[in-house]
C-alpha cells in the first residue's frame, strides 16, 4: 500500500483508539499501539511508523531478521507475536524488546537460558488461549497462575503480562474481560512490572481498549488486506 494512504490509516486508527480510551476514563497515552507487520515490506512499516504507531509486532523469527537490518523498525520497539518455536528461540534473542507469545514453561525456560547466556533480561508475555480453543496455542486461563508463577522465577526473562488472541469471529468483549480479570487476578501475587496486557485487533481493538489492554495489536486497518501469495 502507498505511504500516504498507510498514514492516513494510521492516523485514523490513533484517533478511534484516543476515542475508545478516553470513552473509558482511562487517562491518555494508556494504550501502545503494535502495528502487527506481517507480510508489510520495510517501506510500509516505515510509513505508519512515520505515522505514529509506538511499536512493530513480527510473527515469524526469519522475517524480521531479515527486515531488521533493512531498518524497517527503526526507532521503535519490536516484539514478536507469533507462535513461538523453541529451536527458533536463538534468533530472537537479543534481536526483540519482547516476546509476547510464551505459551509453555518450556518456551519461557528456552528464551530465559538463551537469555542469560548474553547476559541480557528478555521480556516477556504469557499467551493466554481464552476461548480454549483446540487447536490455539497458550496457556488455558485455568493454567494461567501456574504458568507465570513459574516464569516469573524464571532467570533471564522478565514476566510483564499476558496476550490473548479470542476465538475469530466472535464477539471479544466477554473474552477481554476476562482476561482483564485473569490480568488483576495474577497481578496480585506478580511484582509491580507485571503491567501489560495485549489484546484487540483491527476488528475490535476499541472493545479491547475499553476493556483495559495496555498494547493493541493493528494489522489489517493500517496496511489493508495482507496478501500471502505475493509477499511474504
Ligand atoms: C496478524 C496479527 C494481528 C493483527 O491482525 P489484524 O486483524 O490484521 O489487525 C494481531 N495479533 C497477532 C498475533 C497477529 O498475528
Amino acid at each position: 500500500m502507498e505511504s500516504g494512504q498507510i498514514k492516513r490509516n494510521t492516523e485514523e486508527v490513533r484517533r478511534r483508539l484516543d476515542e475508545a480510551v478516553r470513552l473509558s476514563g482511562r487517562p491518555a497515552g494508556s494504550v501502545c499501539l503494535l502495528a502487527a507487520t506481517k507480510t508489510r515490506t520495510p517501506e510500509e512499516i516505515r510509513a505508519c511508523i512515520a505515522a505514529g504507531i509506538d511499536a512493530c509486532g513480527e510473527n515469524r523469527a526469519q522475517e524480521l531478521l531479515e527486515k531488521l537490518p533493512l531498518g524497517a523498525y527503526t526507532g521503535k520497539p519490536v516484539h514478536f507475536i507469533g507462535s513461538f518455536q523453541t529451536n527458533k528461540a536463538h534468533l530472537l534473542v537479543g534481536k526483540v524488546d519482547m516476546v509476547e507469545s510464551v505459551g509453555s514453561m518450556k518456551a519461557g525456560a528456552a528464551l530465559g537460558r538463551l537469555s542469560a547466556e548474553k547476559g541480557i533480561v528478555t521480556d516477556i508475555l504469557a499467551e493466554v488461549n481464552i476461548g480454549c480453543e483446540a487447536e490455539k496455542a497458550g496457556v488455558v486461563p485455568e493454567k494461567a497462575a501456574e504458568l507465570c508463577e513459574l516464569l516469573a522465577n524464571t532467570e533471564g526473562v522478565r514476566l510483564r503480562g499476558i496476550m490473548a488472541i479470542p476465538p475469530a469471529g466472535e464477539d471479544g468483549t466477554p473474552y477481554f474481560v476476562r482476561m482483564r480479570e485473569l490480568f488483576e487476578a495474577l497481578g496480585k501475587n506478580l511484582p509491580a512490572h507485571f503491567d501489560t496486557l495485549s489484546m484487540g485487533m483491527s476488528g475490535d481493538f476499541e472493545k479491547a481498549a475499553r476493556e483495559g489492554a495496555t498494547i493493541v495489536r493493528v494489522g489489517t486497518a493500517i496496511f489493508g488486506e495482507r496478501n500471502y501469495g505475493t509477499k511474504k
